[in-house]
């Protein structure tokens, strides 16, 4: 139901000037809710909320690690702040550990205060480098705590487990979301993700940086599909958690030399060490995303390609 008793239900998005977090901004408007957009801009950008004209959004800034104080009544909180590309979190590991802990925890307060109804953006990160594939939300990972992920990785977990918490012994209404790897618009040309990095070294000409031998494999999911998932599964009575993403899997060789043919780029495919630990397959079972929530991808990567790349082009060239 988009309408609660006749007036617009409250929605805060913490993360909202994120990649993810601002186009969820702007399918929660379309779907009529007041969004309240919580951010500290530390990896995220006002840029990325510039396209929002209605009167229903308010931007707070504000590191969510810290007391979260809303006006008024809440209906649903979408927790999205992390920073989240293997090169943000390394470069943040002590803010990824805290966001992830106290802020979760923050926002779960919040949640039970308001008697909110909120979704934890979790991650495939917590099956860590799988030795199951697809991976199912039955397998529990294979995490290396001390590991250069093991800041983000660890911080998910325990977000999951705060908010599993949270929902026992407080019955907190809560959803949580492993998210693989997704991309689209707003994605940041130096966030050190695979897509975003590939498409501006070949649109520049630039050399493109495959780690290892690329023949570890990475699952796509165009952001418009994830954000109907996630959507989806807020509006769900689903409790525990469930991935969502695309299982079009492929290798990032593949990958590298597709955007290279697609973009008609001169650029070389060269070869650097594989970061530590990175995981060697990914893939989401995702029968249950099917079964329950009736979501499956409908974007095609070709499709999802082009829009990115054109978009690459006009906002970077
Ligand atoms: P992003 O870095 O673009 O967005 C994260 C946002 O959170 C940024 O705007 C950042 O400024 C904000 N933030 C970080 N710490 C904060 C804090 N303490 N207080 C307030 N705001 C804070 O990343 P994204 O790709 O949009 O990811 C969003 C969420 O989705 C993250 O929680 C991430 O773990 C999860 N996720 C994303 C992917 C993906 O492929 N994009 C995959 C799995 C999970
Ligand atoms: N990758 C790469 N070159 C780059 C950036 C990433 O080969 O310039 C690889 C990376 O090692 C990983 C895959 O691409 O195996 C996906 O990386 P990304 O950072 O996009 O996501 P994640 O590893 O978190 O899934």
């Amino acid at each position: 139901m988009d309408w609660m008793e006749g007036n617009l239900m409250r929605t805060l998005v913490t993360g909202g000037a994120g990649f993810l977090g601002s186009h969820l901004c702007d399918y929660l408007i379309k779907k009529g809710h007041y969004v309240i957009c919580m951010d500290s801009l530390v990896t995220g950008s006002l840029d990325n909320l510039k396209s929002i004209e209605s009167d229903k959004f308010l931007f707070i800034k504000h590191d969510i690690t810290k007391y979260i104080e809303i006006e008024g009544d809440l209906d649903y909180i979408f927790h999205f702040a992390s920073p989240a590309s293997p090169v943000d979190y390394l470069r943040y590991p002590i803010k990824t550990l805290k966001v992830g802990a106290l802020g979760t925890h923050n926002i779960l307060g919040l949640a039970k205060a308001k008697k909110a109804k909120v979704l934890i953006a979790s991650t495939s990160e917590v099956y860590g480098d799988p030795e199951v594939h697809p991976q199912n939300e039955e397998y529990w990972g294979n995490v290396n705590p001390v590991g250069p992920r093991g800041v983000y990785d660890e911080a998910k977990r325990f977000a999951e487990a705060i908010t599993t918490a949270y929902h026992k012994r407080h019955n907190v209404e809560t959803r949580i979301a492993r998210i693989f790897n997704t991309y689209g618009k707003r994605m940041k040309k130096d966030d050190g993700r695979a897509i975003p990095t590939f498409t501006y070294q070949a649109l520049k000409g630039a050399d493109i940086t495959v780690f290892g031998d690329g023949n570890q494999t990475r699952s796509f999911c165009h952001v418009s599909d994830m954000i109907d998932g996630i959507y989806k599964l807020m509006m769900s009575d689903y409790v525990p958690p469930i991935n969502l993403g695309n299982p079009n899997e492929i290798t990032i060789l593949e990958l590298a030399k597709y955007i290279k043919k697609i973009t008609n780029s001169k650029s070389k495919i060269t070869f650097h060490p594989l970061p530590e630990n990175d995981p060697k397959t990914r893939k989401p079972d995702i029968s249950k995303a099917k079964k329950i929530l009736g979501w499956e991808p409908k974007i095609n990567f070709e499709k999802g390609m082009e829009e990115l790349i054109e978009w690459f082009k006009r906002i970077f060239f």
